[in-house]
């Protein structure tokens, strides 16, 4: 169902694919800010609703599968986002001396699309994530899309590359958000010109794992978030220090690392990109977000999905040696949905927790992802429908 300015959005692709040097000039008018795109022709060709890009749709990862289109929308320190379109996918071109590159202020965030088996296609919350990227825009001295303007733009990006979304129950349609401070200048300072962008990648399983459970180590040298720093939004700076706990983690065959916080080195905090709960006989319990724990949307639904089912869920500080007695470990996120831990290794220590049939995160993973692709009825008015 294609709405009215999305319509306006393709059949303009379509007007530049076909006078391709009016689109090249196009973009060279508005050459002035400091990002274009480098572009080829555009050629967009109605395939219709049903068709299916080229690609082997079986064991899906979480590689990235560049798709047909992208959204920019570009704006001064001195108005607001007020125009975006969709461009073909493309390298983009930016000053060496952007605020993005030089100073990292920069955020992103990620939410999938699923096909359902009548071809409509289902987002999952998607204000949720318009609304954590205003948040993390103000953390970050930048300015963001309204709620409006990022729902639309997901919604524009998926109909274009709408061939790109999986077969239901293949995978999901991953759309990449980012903002960043796109302006030139040198002097540390909030970037003049800002970009959002919103590119997709059709993605399977996050894990190499699939859907088996994962191995973590409890990482208390290196540190993802300190207090009054940004691990509480989706600042692109919080992931590169990562690598390298998660690189040692990687070469002695675990999945993934489990971060505590800086202060008292014995507080769980999360994973390197999701959130971590444990369950304890009825109790689920779960860090504290916001200033150093990313305020994980998939977490959020979790907690109200668990407290339906009548288990109590708890928002508190949890010591390391609470996972020594823990029945359940998972983790939540966009990308992993619910990944159940298998064993967690924490100074030498290894512990192993229930997995599999009749565990309460694989109950927990089928009634999101049931909700999510739209199997199950969505009482709570979360999946919102292009
Ligand atoms: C994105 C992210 C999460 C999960 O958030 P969702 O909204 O559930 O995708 C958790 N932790 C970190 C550090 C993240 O970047």
């Amino acid at each position: 169902m294609l709405q009215r300015n999305n319509c306006i959005n393709l059949r303009s692709l379509i007007f530049f694919s076909r006078y391709g040097s009016s689109f090249s000039k196009f973009f060279t008018s508005q050459a002035a800010s400091s990002l274009q795109p480098v572009c080829e022709p555009a050629t967009y060709s109605n395939r219709g609703d049903d068709e299916y890009a080229d690609l082997n749709w079986d064991n899906l990862g979480y590689g990235l599968v560049p798709t047909d289109y992208m959204y920019i929308m570009k704006c001064s320190d001195k108005e607001k986002f007020s125009h975006g379109e969709l461009n073909r996918f493309g390298n983009i071109e930016m000053s060496p001396a952007s605020g993005v590159l030089n100073y990292a202020q920069g955020l992103f965030e990620g939410l999938k699309a699923y096909r359902k088996e009548d071809g409509r296609v289902l987002l999952f919350r998607p204000e949720q994530n318009a609304m954590r990227m205003m948040m993390g825009a103000e953390r970050m001295c930048m300015l963001s899309p309204s709620v409006d303007q990022f729902v639309d733009a997901v919604k524009q990006t998926v109909l274009a590359n709408k061939r790109w979304v999986p077969p239901p129950g293949k995978g999901s349609l991953y759309l990449r958000p980012l903002l960043m401070g796109s302006g030139a200048m040198l002097g540390l300072a909030p970037a003049p010109e800002y970009t959002f962008i919103i590119f997709a990648s059709p993605v399977g399983t996050y894990f190499k794992e699939g859907l088996a459970p994962i191995n973590l180590l409890v990482e208390d040298e290196f540190h993802r978030a300190t207090l009054g720093g940004t691990g509480g939004v989706k600042a692109i700076s919080n992931y590169a220090p990562v690598l390298k706990a998660q690189a040692q983690a990687k070469s002695k065959g675990f999945t993934d690392v489990l971060f505590v916080d800086s202060k008292t080195k014995n507080h769980l905090e999360e994973v390197a990109s999701c959130n971590i709960f444990i369950l304890k006989g009825k109790t689920i319990s779960t860090p504290v977000t916001g200033v150093t724990v990313l305020p994980g949307i998939t977490r959020k639904s979790i907690i109200d999905i668990a407290r339906d089912y009548g288990y109590q869920v708890e928002e508190r500080p949890i010591p390391v040696e609470e996972l020594f007695e823990a029945d359940e470990v998972f983790c939540t996120g966009t990308a992993v949905v619910v990944a159940p831990v298998g064993s967690i290794t924490y100074q030498g220590k290894r512990v192993e927790y229930r997995t599999g049939d009749g565990s309460v995160s694989q109950k927990l993973y089928l009634t999101l992802t049931g909700i999510q692709m739209g199997l199950i009825e969505d009482k709570m008015g979360w999946t919102v429908e292009i």
